[in-house]
């Protein structure tokens, strides 16, 4: 199928971005990478008057430090973050993530930030931001604000972001002591969206876990953050039982549905062996990085 009519822009600047989506942000799609649009324009699922293409924005499409964060701009692409061996060693997470996205040519043209911005439940990004205690940067005409990932998800495939407004990057706090992080997904085949999968961070306070992070895939309306899960494992001395506990409570946040992929009882009990083995490896890498 062939999309319905729209006009396109492609501005130079993100001034000039921003000044179109101020007039016509209602009406209007911005495209990143195109990877989730286009189909969903072929598909007629989507049918905005305009769509706006931030491809050739200068300054977005970097990784870079600055005040403790990993920064990842609008125009990052997943293959971007495969590759990034400074972003591998600050946050080995992620690479990790990266490589279960799609297939390489969708890694080759889709970016981070519109992954996420484009909030299908069924993506990996959006566990790993909630795992990781990302916040977004958006930018509008009238200015700049910071949304928590956790606040960023409001149903599926809608999020927090206004029509005026464009996600410029995504800030990734850089842990400060040993940390160690694991990103297990089931997939029917190579390059499918998950089944169940489990994004795991834990950051270590001496022998105790400072701050776990831990976000699910594809097991409710939204990527979900496992709360109560991380809650049970901060500062408290690791042992089976404290991990056993903390998978059971993520199995308990989960959401899933009955569907051709597995029942929901299935897909939760996914949920609670891949946290508790999510667990296991992200803790003995915190080890491996202290030592
Ligand atoms: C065959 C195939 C397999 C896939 N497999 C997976 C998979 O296994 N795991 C997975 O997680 N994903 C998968 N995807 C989805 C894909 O990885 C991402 O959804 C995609 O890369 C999104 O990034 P993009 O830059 O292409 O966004 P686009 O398609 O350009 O945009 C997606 C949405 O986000 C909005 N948007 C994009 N950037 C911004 C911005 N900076 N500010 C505001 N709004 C913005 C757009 O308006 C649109 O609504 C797959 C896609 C395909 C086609």
């Amino acid at each position: 199928m062939f999309p319905a009519a729209f006009d396109y822009r492609s501005p130079a600047s993100l001034d000039e971005a921003l000044a179109v989506l101020a007039e016509r942000g209602d009406d209007a799609k911005v495209m990143a990478g195109g990877q989730s649009l286009i189909p969903l324009l072929k598909l007629r699922f989507a049918q905005p008057a305009l769509v706006l293409d931030i491809g050739r924005l200068p300054n977005l499409n970097a990784v870079t430090r600055h005040d403790g964060n990993m920064i990842i701009g609008a125009l990052v692409r997943h293959v971007d973050i495969e590759r990034d061996r400074d972003l591998t060693r600050a946050v080995p997470l992620l690479a990790e993530a990266a490589h279960w996205i799609a297939d390489p040519l969708v890694r080759n043209r889709g970016t981070v930030v519109g992954s996420v911005c484009h909030a299908d439940p069924s993506g990996d990004w959006g566990s790993v931001m909630l795992a990781l205690n990302a916040e977004v940067v958006a930018r509008s005409k009238s200015g700049e604000r910071k949304i928590p990932v956790a606040e960023f998800f409001q149903g599926p495939f809608t999020t927090a972001l206004r029509s005026d407004e464009i996600a410029t990057e995504i800030r990734i706090p850089i842990p400060t002591g040993a940390a160690g992080g694991a990103y297990n997904k089931l997939e029917r085949k190579v390059g499918d969206f998950a089944t169940v999968a489990v994004a795991v961070q834990v950051e270590m306070n001496g022998k105790k876990i400072g701050r776990a992070g831990i976000g699910l895939t594809s097991v409710g309306a939204t990527n979900i953050k496992a709360i109560e899960a991380e809650k049970a494992l901060a500062e408290r001395e690791p042992s089976d039982e404290v991990i056993r506990d903390a998978a059971r409570l993520a199995a308990d946040a989960a959401e899933p549905k009955d569907d051709i992929r597995g029942s929901a009882a299935y897909k939760k009990d996914v949920v609670r062996v891949f946290v508790q083995r999510g667990l296991h490896t992200a803790l003995s890498r915190a080890q491996e990085a202290r030592s």
